[in-house]
């Protein structure tokens, strides 16, 4: 494969990371609204400089797919936010026109040989590349692939108690990105249990950013990692795991299922793939008397 970004070898699977674009300058009060001025400044001590601004005082995100070869099968998982999409109140991620498939092609990936989509949740910038459109019609982008959804996410962003104004983040999405790849008979779900799937990975859990958000283990030769989705969106959470983000939609549960996932990888010494953590984007989790603590893994190049 030709990739340019860096690629993490766990047992027999390669992973690495396709962007689809950074987000710069947010304002650490608008992403974390309980967030003090003054506790941002003890925080952001430990972030690394990809992470911020030079000037230190607003934050990097980064939004991409993980693209995960196992020995049988080309996996994709998140697909960001996706071109053409009317987002009227996501000004972010409204009509935008951006090379997310040239990139992948430049990382080797066909989108008709990829054979499974799993999206940690239903949100604007996980589920965006599900479909694109053509000739006016918005079709599976990944046209021989199984997508996996939650089905907890399926259920609720399909019904009329999340369209509101308090769920903006998902204001059309389930119509223009979920939708059509279940009329295409191209959808598999997972229950709310979560559990192994394709042998080497494990849906786990993890609501509270949205209603069924799942993470997602790997487990390959004796090495683990987690795909964790939106359980985090930068690394201020791993010190303030109590810190929710404006776009956490259930607080107590994320910030539950936030503690446990950070003690299972913590435990598992599994490498951590975040969703929207700038740099390497992965990582490992350690556990002290001062709480947890963070570390970028660097990767090799492929
Ligand atoms: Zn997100």
């Amino acid at each position: 494969m030709g990739g340019l970004a860096p690629a993490f070898q766990v047992g027999s699977v390669t992973v690495a990371k396709v962007e689809e674009q950074l987000l710069r300058g947010i304002p650490p009060s608008f992403l974390y609204p309980g967030l003090t001025p003054e506790e941002f400044a003890i925080t952001q001590q430990a972030l690394a400089a990809s992470d911020l601004e030079p000037s230190r005082d607003a934050l990097v995100l980064s939004v991409h797919t993980w693209v995960v070869r196992t020995p049988r099968h080309l996996i994709l998982i998140d697909t960001a936010s996706g071109n053409d999409k009317e987002r009227p109140t996501n000004p972010l991620f409204h009509r935008q026109s951006l090379p997310y498939l040239e990139r992948l092609k430049e990382a080797g990936v066909d989108p008709e040989a990829v054979d499974f989509v799993f999206n940690t949740h239903l949100h604007v910038d996980h589920s965006g590349w599900n479909t694109r459109l053509l000739n006016g019609k918005w079709v599976p982008t990944f046209p021989n692939a199984r997508y996996v959804f939650p089905k907890a996410e399926r259920d609720y962003y399909s019904s009329p108690a999340s369209h509101n104004e308090a769920n903006l983040p998902s204001l059309g999405v389930y119509e223009d990105s979920v939708l059509p790849v279940i009329e295409a008979g191209l959808a598999d779900y997972i229950g709310p249990e979560g559990g192994k799937y394709l042998d080497i990975f494990e849906f786990i859990p993890t609501p509270g950013h949205s209603i069924g958000h799942m993470s997602i283990a790997l487990e390959s030769g004796g090495e683990t990692a987690i795909f964790a989705g939106d359980l985090m969106h930068t690394a201020l959470q791993v010190a303030r795991p109590d810190m929710n983000t404006v776009y956490c939609e259930f607080a107590d549960e994320a910030q539950r299922s936030r503690r446990s996932l950070l003690s299972r990888a913590a435990e598992t010494r599994a490498l951590y793939l975040a969703t929207h953590f700038p740099g390497s984007s992965a990582g490992f989790v350690t556990s002290g008397a001062d709480g947890f603590t963070w570390r970028y893994a660097q990767g090799a190049s492929s």
